[in-house]
């Protein structure tokens, strides 16, 4: 079990970001990823922060407001909650790391060297969903631990508005389904558990545009960094759905990696 037919393996290691409006569909495609290359994992920062809120822990208390308004979590808060997650997957090493974590999260060092030497083992694949969203937490990320895939989703904005209505999520996975689009088996349930599917808070219209004002604003300056410093692990994949992005996609991993 597992390892379907049309999965596929990776001959390099692949660090994949993932850039796109709230709602483009970054779960889906990373979820279809993974599915057809088992070797990569995926890091989802809205979803670690939307676990932190249910636990109630210190960070998700911090992180609650800023996420139902519709802003961005304060860096530290990111920063602190990417790198515990990117440590305890072995993802970065802990012995050198706790002199660099100090010196990515203050911004103090001017070395643009990396903290780490990154894996090359195509099994230490993954993708990051959510993060880094601003100049500054690519910033952050670059002195840890290089990326070499940034892929950038695009979907005009009103197509987008009319799917958020009818997206249901499972919580504890992040798993997303789309009525009338990609449903799941029996409504309201998830596939693959047969838990409630939920509606998330800050899916409504006037949170949606806030999140997209805001996406739109620190985008430019996120997707600017890497066209300056790594131009040639750009790629953007335009479509109305995430069946028109998804082969461009694969295409794309194939073609680096595989
Ligand atoms: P979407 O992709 O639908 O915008 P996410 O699930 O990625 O939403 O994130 C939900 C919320 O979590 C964001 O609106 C923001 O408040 C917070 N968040 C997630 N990732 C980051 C990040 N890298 N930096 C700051 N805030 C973040």
């Amino acid at each position: 079990m597992g390892v379907s037919s049309g999965s596929r393996k990776l001959k390099e290691a692949a660090r994949i970001i993932l850039v796109g409006a709230p709602g483009v569909g970054k779960g889906t495609q990373s979820e279809r990823l993974m599915r057809r290359y088992p070797q990569l994992a995926s890091i989802s920062t809205g979803d670690l922060l939307r676990d932190n809120v249910r636990d109630k822990t210190l960070l998700g208390l911090q992180a609650e407001s800023f996420m139902k308004s519709g802003s961005l979590v304060p860096d530290p808060l990111i920063l602190d909650l990417i790198l515990r997650e990117l440590t305890s997957r072995n993802w970065l090493s802990t012995s050198r790391l706790n002199t660099n974590i100090i010196s990515a999260i203050s911004q103090r060092t001017r070395s643009t060297s990396c903290a780490v030497e990154p894996s090359q083992d195509p099994d230490s694949s993954f993708i990051l969903d959510g993060f880094p969203r601003t100049a500054t937490q690519a910033d952050s990320l670059s002195r840890l631990l290089p990326m070499n895939l940034v892929l950038h989703l695009v979907t005009p904005a009103e197509i987008i508005l009319s799917r958020m209505a009818t997206r249901w999520v499972h919580a504890s996975s992040g798993r997303v389904y789309n009525i009338g689009f990609n449903d799941p088996k029996v409504v309201g349930i998830d596939d693959i558990t047969g838990e409630k599917l939920v509606q998330r808070e800050d899916d409504t219209e006037e949170t949606w545009r806030k999140r997209l004002a805001k996406f739109e604003e620190t985008s430019s300056g996120l997707l600017n960094f890497y066209k300056e410093k790594q131009p040639a692990t750009v790629v953007v994949v335009r479509g109305n759905s995430s069946d028109e992005i998804s082969p461009q996609i694969f295409e794309e991993v194939e073609r680096r990696f595989a």
